[in-house]
């Protein structure tokens, strides 16, 4: 067995290593920073939110003492702004397209205000949104990670009533059980599902496996329409054979524990360890690990620098955390010694002409007591629906193969893998839903 220990820690090291990364912005600074906005018409900021959410609308309210207006301008787009401002990739997104970012190299802090005027809001109890009118329409969603909550509450404001059925104790999805425990500290991701929640004419079913508990046949039957956003589950293997070895972890399953340990210290970790895969799941569960302990964290990628699916403010993150980062290799096979693991063996790639990955011949071992496979993710959907590439078929609104059935979110084919991605799936296909149970002359999804 590999040096692979828990209690790496002092108690206040735990705490300081996962307490908020980014801590908010003070009122002065909120001011300040609203100031830096040029308002722009036509905003690039704007096309470049997922959500559409107008900026500068909000941030003008900001810089006039007005943060419920603000919070209100997030929230009535994305009802998930407050995870959204602190999880997003702003650099690639808002923040990415500010013209402050072209001039000065210092785009608005959008972000970070987004989160003080959302936090100003959950701060003050002020509850903006209530349920519509009473339609006598009943949808199942399924799913109550980002797509399913923000398609729930965007029903319930349309006057649906909702039952959100979801596999886990808990609603939020990888809110709660994945997104790295520093980005949303404090349970902020329960405090928003509570808050999206009160807007009333939700059911909560949690514990309910669709395919297990309930069938997709039987919430076709009983309901006007069904919403799939399930997520993802389970991640595809190395490429190469584990065996079994002890010591090979898949990277979301350990985030999931390490999200909802009470004392981060019962955690094993080891001493070296190596992560292969070049997305968010492999930066979080690389930091996530030197900050548990880890004396040596490398991360490796079968591509380069550019081609990875972290961006390059994620991959100076992992830098900032004492996290390697080698690009182009790929993982040959596990080393053992007596049945445990002590390294892992790497062949350098590269790309030919047609952009093909191909191995050089030129190996290299790194030592490891601890390899997390972070390298991409398959669908848990069942085949009774149209899929493509291992995902949901679904249309730009989210209606897929089925009848009366739609679906958002990770498990839909063709999306970007990011919260604010899933949110705005799960609220056009709340309206595309919404038309639809308006149009349609009978209860029951079997009419389409
Ligand atoms: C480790 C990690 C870190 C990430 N970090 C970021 C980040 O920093 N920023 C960012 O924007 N994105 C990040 N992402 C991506 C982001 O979390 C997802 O894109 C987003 O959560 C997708 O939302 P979703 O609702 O489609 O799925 P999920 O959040 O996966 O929610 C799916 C829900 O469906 C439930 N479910 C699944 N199967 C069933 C079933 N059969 N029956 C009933 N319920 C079921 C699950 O319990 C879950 O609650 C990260 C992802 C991972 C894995
Ligand atoms: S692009 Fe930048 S400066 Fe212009 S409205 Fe958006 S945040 Fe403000």
């Amino acid at each position: 067995m590999g040096d692979i220990r828990t209690n790496r820690l002092a108690p206040d090291e735990y705490e300081r290593n996962f307490a908020d990364s980014h801590p908010p912005l003070t009122p002065g600074q909120a001011l300040v920073e609203s100031n830096r906005c040029y308002f722009c018409y036509d905003a690039p900021c704007v096309t470049a939110c997922p959500t559409s959410i107008d900026i500068p609308s909000f941030i003008r309210k900001i810089a006039t003492g007005d943060p419920k207006g603000a919070a209100k301008d997030i929230l009535t787009q994305n009802i998930m702004g407050s995870v959204c401002a602190r999880v997003c990739p702003t650099e690639v997104l808002c923040e990415g397209a500010c013209v402050r970012t072209a001039q000065e190299e210092r785009p608005v802090k959008i972000g970070a205000l987004q989160r003080y005027a959302t936090d100003w809001l959950f701060d003050a109890g002020v509850q903006l949104f209530k349920a519509g009118a009473a339609s006598g329409k009943h949808v199942a969603v399924v799913g109550g990670g980002p797509a399913g909550l923000s398609c729930a509450h965007r029903l319930a404001m349309l006057g649906h009533q909702v039952t959100v059925f979801d596999a886990r104790p808990k609603l939020g999805g990888l809110n709660e059980y994945g997104v790295a425990a520093y980005k949303v500290a404090g349970g902020i991701a329960q405090h928003e599902v509570d808050y999206l929640l009160a807007v009333g004419n939700i059911d909560v079913r949690t514990g309910k496996v669709l395919g297990r508990d309930v069938a997709l046949a039987q919430l076709r039957r009983d309901h006007d329409a069904v919403f799939l956003g399930i997520g993802l589950a389970g991640v595809n293997g190395l490429g190469i054979e584990d065996g079994g070895i002890a010591g090979v972890h898949d990277a979301i399953k350990y985030i999931e524990t390490l999200r909802q340990a009470k004392d981060l210290s019962v955690l094993p970790v080891g001493r070296k360890i190596v992560v292969i895969g070049g997305g968010m799941t492999a930066i979080d569960i690389a930091c996530q690990t030197k900050r548990l302990g880890a004396e040596d964290v490398t991360i490796v990628y079968r591509r380069g620098a550019e081609q990875m699916g972290a961006s390059h403010k994620e991959q100076d993150w992992a830098q900032v955390n004492g996290v390697r980062i080698r690009h182009w290799s790929k993982p040959l096979r596990l080393v053992t010694a007596n049945a445990a693991l002590t390294g892992i063996e790497f062949e350098y790639t590269k790309a030919d002409g047609s952009g093909r990955l191909a191995g050089t011949g030129e190996k290299f071992t790194l030592e490891a007591d601890m390899v997390f496979k972070a390298i991409g993710l398959v669908a848990g959907g069942k085949q009774v629906l149209d899929m493509r590439d291992g995902r949901i078929d679904a249309r730009d609104d989210g209606q897929t193969s089925l009848p009366g059935v739609w679906a958002g979110g990770d498990c839909v084919a063709g999306g970007q893998d990011l919260t604010v991605a899933a949110v705005e799936d799960g609220k056009r296909a709340a309206v595309s839903i919404d038309n639809w149970l308006r149009a349609a002359p009978a209860k029951g999804v079997a009419h389409g």
